[in-house]
């Protein structure tokens, strides 16, 4: 239920191992909303360091991002660093043909039945498993399976510019809207996507989003030297975080986001929706207990929770002392050491901490 990242792989895992799924869609195409640029950091899913090639060797998927992340610039308040390395892949979602879901659909053999008004429970009725991946965690709510710990809003809009397709950027800056982040992904050498996210806190309620957003954007402008020209924009609005108390209630699974996908720290769901959906499949298949290979996934979501809320007490100036140590060599060989997890050991040593509160 669902035809987006995670549905489609736990499909393609399907057909590989000679079950033919039926896929239900609500939209009429795959990808039927705005266009934006998603990205997959290394660091994110240690000690998985190149999750294109994961997905290609290990479950014969295979996606094609625009470029690959070979520098990070990372603005604070008064700070700036450089991080060079093999940092991850910028990719597009949505209505556009290159987008992740439509490169996964072209991979799917079995048909999809597009405009579904399915419910969860005639599918219950009609077929052996139920695979929920719809992306918002609506029915997992409904079963009272799914504990939501925040939820976010994403303001954003495609720009157009001069830019190093090889080089993000992101702006840990709490002037423009507390405890959240801007980032611009560029998906070409003149189009990128620029975006500001946010916690959906009391304090950013009562801020002008727009004019923030407006601060935000001459910013961008200033820092990277140039005019950029909007060409359209989008804002979503109170995204949920959470994760589900059982991953397999009977023969339904909860993949994705209605499993917990979406990181709490960043906000970062793409690998982790794909291989709930590839355990889901290993699981209908025989080739594993779905609830057994999530642990993991489970313990990296709580370990996120744990640097979310050790970074909401952070304000501008510990992050403009964070920042510089970011790209200094340490901070370099920190992130893209290939087997040792900062982000782990960082949650693991803050837990203690962050739950005395
Ligand atoms: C603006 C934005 C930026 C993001 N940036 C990043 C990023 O940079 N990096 C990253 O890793 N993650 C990012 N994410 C998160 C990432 O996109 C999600 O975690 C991921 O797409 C979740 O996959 P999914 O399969 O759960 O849902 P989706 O890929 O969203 O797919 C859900 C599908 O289910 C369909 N559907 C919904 N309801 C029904 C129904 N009742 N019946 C049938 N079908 C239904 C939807 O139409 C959709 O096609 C971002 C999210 C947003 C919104």
């Amino acid at each position: 239920m669902g035809a987006g990242l995670s549905g489609l792989a736990c499909a393609i895992t399907l057909e590989k191992h000679g079950i033919s799924p039926a896929v239900f869609e609500v939209r009429e195409r795959l990808g039927d909303r705005f266009v934006n640029a998603e990205s997959m950091l290394s660091i994110l899913q240690k000690p998985i360091t190149d999750p294109v090639a994961f997905f290609a060797e290990k479950n014969g998927i295979y996606l094609k991002p625009t470029a690959s992340i070979q520098r990070l610039l990372v603005f604070s308040q008064s700070q700036k660093a450089e991080i060079e390395g093999s940092l991850g892949f910028i990719n597009y979602r949505g209505r556009h043909e290159h987008a992740f879901e439509r490169q996964l659909g072209r991979q799917v053999k079995s048909a999809i039945q597009y405009r579904s008004k399915a419910t969860y429970e005639e599918l219950l009725m009609e077929y052996t498993h139920v695979v929920v991946a719809t992306g918002d965690g609506e029915y997992t709510r409904k079963m009272h399976n799914f504990r939501t710990d925040l939820t976010v809003s994403l303001k954003g809009a495609m720009v157009t510019g001069d830019f190093d397709r090889y080089t993000p950027c992101a702006w840990l800056d709490y002037s423009y809207m507390e405890k959240g982040y801007g980032y611009l992904l560029p998906l070409s050498d003149t189009e990128a996507n620029l975006v500001m996210a946010y916690p959906d806190y009391p304090e950013n309620d009562r801020l002008d989003v727009d004019e923030r957003w407006g601060l935000f954007y001459e910013r961008v402008c200033r820092d990277l030297r140039q005019p950029l020209r909007i060409t359209s924009h989008f804002h979503v609005t109170g995204y949920p975080i959470g994760i589900c108390r059982r991953a397999r209630i009977g023969n339904t699974f909860f993949v994705g986001n209605c499993f917990g996908a979406l990181m709490p720290f960043l906000g970062f769901g793409q690998f982790t929706a794909l291989l709930t959906g590839i355990y889901a499949a290993y699981d209908i298949c025989g080739k594993g207990a779905y609830e057994e290979l999530t642990q993991p996934l489970r313990r990296s979501y709580e370990n996120s929770l744990v640097l979310r809320r050790a970074v909401e007490r952070l304000d501008n100036e510990d992050l403009d002392r964070i920042v510089p140590v970011l790209g200094s060599r340490w901070g370099e060989s920190i992130l893209q050491g290939k087997s040792f997890n900062a982000l782990r050991w960082l949650a693991f040593a803050l837990r203690p901490w962050m739950t005395k509160r």
